[in-house]
């Protein structure tokens, strides 16, 4: 069965996908992402990955392709044609094509919008083991918050993390604070069971996973500090874990080769990953809207 892809205005067979040599995504990075994960055939939080991309759409003075209503349809229309029962759908959206210069184009292009699907194995409730993760210093810019496709700063970490056979990079901070992952965000758990995360201001992705898992925390009674911590803090934390839409919550099990806890994945954080995967993935119970801070 072929793949399909959707370019600016139509569907295409996955592998004859492509875009203009001058498209400003392509040349400048001058664009903006979001991965909707796919469980069962349903998009998981729709409401609040696209008010994101709005958000980052507007913050770099990019028009919105066309109508939400009209994205949600292309959307499922993908998602269908591509017969994806679990994994995500990507999109993206750059300022068009235009000659190249740095700033905006005089006239302003159509933005260019392109879709694409991934097939992932179902995800559990449990997992066996958790994640490993290794420190890298956080060389991004100073909006994080918007969900650029300029991602070389992440790619270097990640990397890192696979060198040194990890599943992930945290970033730290010119404070020695954790700001997040290189694709996912960063939580702990201290000794007298508080939650602690990072508040999403400027210097993280605010993540819709995070959005949502707080919506469950709050629903189950869960004590949060919401507050940045070191790596020295999440080295002597008793959990620690990451959020991301294609991992859930996810527990993480070693810090640069050191043990978190026991060294096993985090009791609280698999009853949270069970909470998140009742209420938000086979629920109605997330995030009902996108917000930064
Ligand atoms: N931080 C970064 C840098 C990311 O790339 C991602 C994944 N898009 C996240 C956090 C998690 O965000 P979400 O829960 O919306 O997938």
């Amino acid at each position: 069965m072929p793949r399909y892809a959707y370019v600016n205005g139509r569907f295409v067979h996955h592998d004859d996908a492509a875009v203009h040599i001058e498209d400003r995504g392509y040349q400048f990075a001058d664009g903006v992402y979001e991965v909707i994960p796919v469980h069962d055939r349903r998009l998981i939080d729709e409401g609040p990955h696209l008010d994101r991309l709005e958000y980052s759409l507007n913050e770099l003075r990019i028009g919105l392709p066309m109508s939400r209503r009209a994205l949600e349809m292309l959307a499922r229309e993908l998602i269908r044609r591509n017969a994806v029962t679990y994994g995500f759908i990507y999109m993206q959206v750059t300022r068009g094509v235009a000659p190249r210069d740095h700033k905006f184009p005089k006239k302003t292009p159509a933005p260019a919008l392109t879709m694409t699907t991934r097939q992932l194995p179902k995800p559990s409730a449990e997992m066996e083991e958790g994640y490993s993760v290794v420190s890298a210093p956080d060389m991004r810019w100073k909006r994080p918050d918007i969900k650029s496709v300029s991602l070389l700063p992440n790619i270097l970490a990640k990397q890192k993390a696979a060198e040194a056979g990890c599943q992930e990079a945290w970033l730290v901070d010119e404070n020695g604070k954790v700001t997040e992952g290189s694709a996912t965000n960063a939580w702990i758990v201290t000794k007298d069971n508080k939650v602690v995360t990072r508040r999403a201001d400027n210097s993280i992705l605010s993540g819709i996973t995070r959005l949502s898992l707080l919506k469950v925390m709050e629903r189950e009674g869960y004590e949060l500090e919401v507050r940045p911590f070191s790596l020295e803090e999440a080295h002597d934390a008793r959990e620690a874990f990451l959020t991301s839409s294609t991992n859930f919550v996810t527990p993480i099990t070693r810090i640069d080769g050191r043990a978190v806890g026991n060294g096993h994945p985090g009791i609280l954080t698999m009853k949270l990953r069970q909470a998140y995967i009742e209420q938000v993935v086979h629920g109605e119970g997330g995030a009902q809207h996108f917000e930064v801070a």
